[in-house]
């Protein structure tokens, strides 16, 4: 299911098509009738009838053929006078002699009228039908050489007609396990549905949503399953379609991919793969004009369509972080759709929807196969479930079997491994005990939940696990002590690995990062270091784009400073590990918890936590708070990823 099939299922446009045909034809006409009239003009030429009656009595002629009101004279060989290449003719007059005269040369053949009617049709067939099909054959070739039509003729006009495809008869029903994108693309349904419900209270319908996360976990298929759910045409482009080697060429298609999609609207446009135009603008790589006309282009485009019509721009990516910021800005692509890895449940449910043509036999067990492939995405999946299909049948049975699934997972997984990662048992021991680490500590500090969830399933930027936060009021300060906690939150991690396995590895280098970075601002811009106290001794530069700092202080305070930040990490490290041995049991229990389910929710953790502490049950806490960003100028999505590879 992808683009590929949407340009042989969707129609040909007859617009296009007659348009090449037309230019073929008059191309054909025009040089089969100059060949025809210049084949004429070589050949003929008049004579008086007085010269062709010399002409006789000279013996020049060697034939002689009446045809109509013409007599076709053919010379001799032998003239001198008159060229046998020439067809010379003389136009009939009352003459009752001719042929006595013709007759008294002796030698010249005399050809009668000609009325044979299959001639003429021949002379017609070989003069203009002929060249005219071997004249249209050639032009077809060429052109589709060019590109069925889009080469040369094609420049400019938009791929996107080829696209459209009136019903995707895809559903959400088609798409298992991406819960929390589908809920946000219901709403996007119901806009296309009804776009007067909003219109009339006065909000503006969104225009665009953008589909971030890793390949394979069904972008492309959600995108199609709104179209599908809303019964809108859908408009489907890459967006290297629109990078073409002509300047302006990207820029014309896109203008005219939002001229006809709004003349259909309600409708869906979607642009694959938005960061082939979509990359910042300012890259290093030295500019590119073709695609900055044609990201201009859109973005103009996306500032002047009216949505309220039912227009809706979803665009799909698995680099988000390279995307021009002018694209995520609020009236664009506002919307921010994460298409993450399924989780175990997730994993379940895709197997099943892509069983549903498959005969299983009795001994099939879906969770225990999603169990063995934590980290696989939706294609993964799906092909695996048709590899054991395959393997069914090779083998000569009727229905595939668990084993024929375990087969598969392995060809699918172990083919995969190198690329991509699949955690082993091991691993996925030490990535739970890295993020029990961190959770348990925030609990310990505030005795509250302290996650939405934990999941131990692969991530997409490099990181293995995640901690998702419990949101918390807005905050623009942050106490000391708080600093503090949270240096001690960041290094638990690495803590727990060192407890629990007596060794470390490379999972920390982002909380490392993260805490090394803190430590650093609270010497050198809070003034919270016993050694410098309220000196300033970094300044930030360009807040909005880098929000780098740079030290402004000698080379030996910079040595001091380094020796501040290193006293202030051993200590929080030292006091995560304490703190964390104190805790073994809890830790443990929440930490095989995770390991066995792959997500633990806060409620679950608390659970485990207060059960192991001896705490009562308390009354159930406060919810419904905005969802917030814990650190603000730290993370801007309200998770925070840990365990860097
Ligand atoms: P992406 O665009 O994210 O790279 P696709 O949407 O092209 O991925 O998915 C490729 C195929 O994998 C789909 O056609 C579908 O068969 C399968 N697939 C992926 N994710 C899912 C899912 N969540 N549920 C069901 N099938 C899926
Ligand atoms: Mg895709
Ligand atoms: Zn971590």
């Amino acid at each position: 299911m992808d683009n590929n099939q949407n340009r042989n299922n969707g129609k040909k446009p007859s617009g296009q098509n007659i348009g090449v045909l037309t230019v073929i034809l008059l191309i054909t006409v025009v040089v089969v009738s100059l060949m025809n009239s210049e084949l004429k003009k070589r050949q003929t030429e008049q004579v008086g009838y007085e010269e062709f009656v010399q002409m006789i009595k000279d013996g020049e002629i060697e034939e002689v053929r009446f045809s109509g009101n013409r007599i076709l004279i053919t010379p001799k060989t032998s003239s001198t006078k008159y060229n046998r290449l020439i067809q010379y003719y003389t136009v009939r007059v009352q003459d009752s002699k001719v042929t006595d005269r013709l007759l008294e040369q002796g030698d010249v053949h005399i050809i009668g009228e000609d009325t044979n009617t299959g001639s003429v049709i021949l002379n017609f067939i070989v003069g203009w039908v002929l060249p005219s099909a071997l004249m249209i054959l050639l032009l077809y070739m060429m052109f589709n050489r060019m590109g069925g039509g889009n080469g040369i003729m094609g420049v400019g006009k938009s791929n996107a007609k080829v696209y459209v495809q009136k019903e995707t008869g895809v559903t959400f029903a088609d798409v298992a396990g991406e819960d929390e994108a589908k809920e946000s693309l219901v709403e996007i349904v119901d806009f296309l549905h009804n776009p007067q419900k909003y219109t009339k209270i006065g909000a503006k319908l969104p225009k665009g949503a953008l589909l971030v996360g890793p390949p394979g976990t069904g972008k492309t298929l959600l995108a199609k399953a709104v179209a599908g759910e809303a019964h809108v045409p859908f408009y489907s482009l890459s967006g290297s379609d629109f990078v073409e080697m002509f300047v302006g060429v990207g820029a014309s298609r896109v203008r005219d991919l939002f001229k006809q999609a709004q003349q259909s609207a309600p409708c869906i446009i979607f642009i694959d793969e938005i960061d082939a135009i979509g990359r910042s603008r300012d890259s290093r790589m030295g500019g590119n004009d073709e695609r900055e006309q044609t990201l201009n282009q859109l973005l103009s485009e996306m500032d002047g369509f009216d949505s309220s019509k039912g227009l809706l721009v979803l665009a799909a990516t698995n680099r988000p972080e390279i995307l021009d910021p002018a694209l995520l800005r609020p009236g664009r692509f506002d919307r921010r759709v994460i298409v993450d890895k399924p989780d175990l449940k997730g994993r379940i449910n895709i197997l099943k929807v892509h069983s549903k043509d498959v005969r299983l036999d009795e001994t099939v067990d879906f969770e225990e196969i999603a169990l063995a492939t934590s980290g696989a995405v939706g294609a993964d999946l799906a092909n695996m479930m048709n590899e054991a299909a395959i393997n069914a049948v090779k083998h000569g049975r009727q229905a595939v079997s668990q084993k024929d699934l375990f087969e598969s997972v392995e060809l699918v997984l172990v083919g995969k491994e190198k690329k991509d990662r699949i955690l082993s048992q091991e691993e996925r021991r030490i990535v739970s005990y890295h993020e029990v680490g961190h959770a348990l500590l925030t609990a310990l500090q505030k005795d509250a939940e302290p996650v939405q969830k934990i999941t131990i399933v692969p991530r997409t930027m490099g990181a293995l696990g995640y901690v998702m936060q419990v949101p918390e009021e807005e905050k623009f300060l942050n106490t000391k002590k708080e600093l503090e906690a949270m240096l001690v939150v960041s290094l638990a991690g690495r803590a727990a690995e060192e407890i629990v396995f007596d060794t470390v590895t490379t999972g920390a280098a982002n909380d490392i990062e993260q805490a090394t970075r803190i430590a650093r601002a609270m010497v050198t811009q809070y003034g919270m270091s016993e050694k410098f106290g309220l000196m300033g001794l970094a300044t930030q530069e360009n807040q909005y784009l880098t929000g780098r700092t740079v030290l402004n202080c000698g080379e030996a305070t910079a040595s001091e400073i380094d020796e501040e930040v290193m006293k202030m990490l051993k200590s929080a490290y030292a006091e995560a590990k304490r703190l964390l041995s104190e805790n073994r049991e809890a830790m443990d229990q929440i930490a095989e918890f995770l390991i066995e389910r792959e997500t633990i929710t806060g409620k679950e953790f608390m659970e485990i936590f207060r059960r192991v502490k001896g705490i009562p049950e308390q009354a159930p806490e406060q919810s419904a708070a905005p969802v917030q960003e814990q650190v603000p100028e730290q993370s801007p999505t309200p998770e925070q990823e840990h365990m860097q590879q």
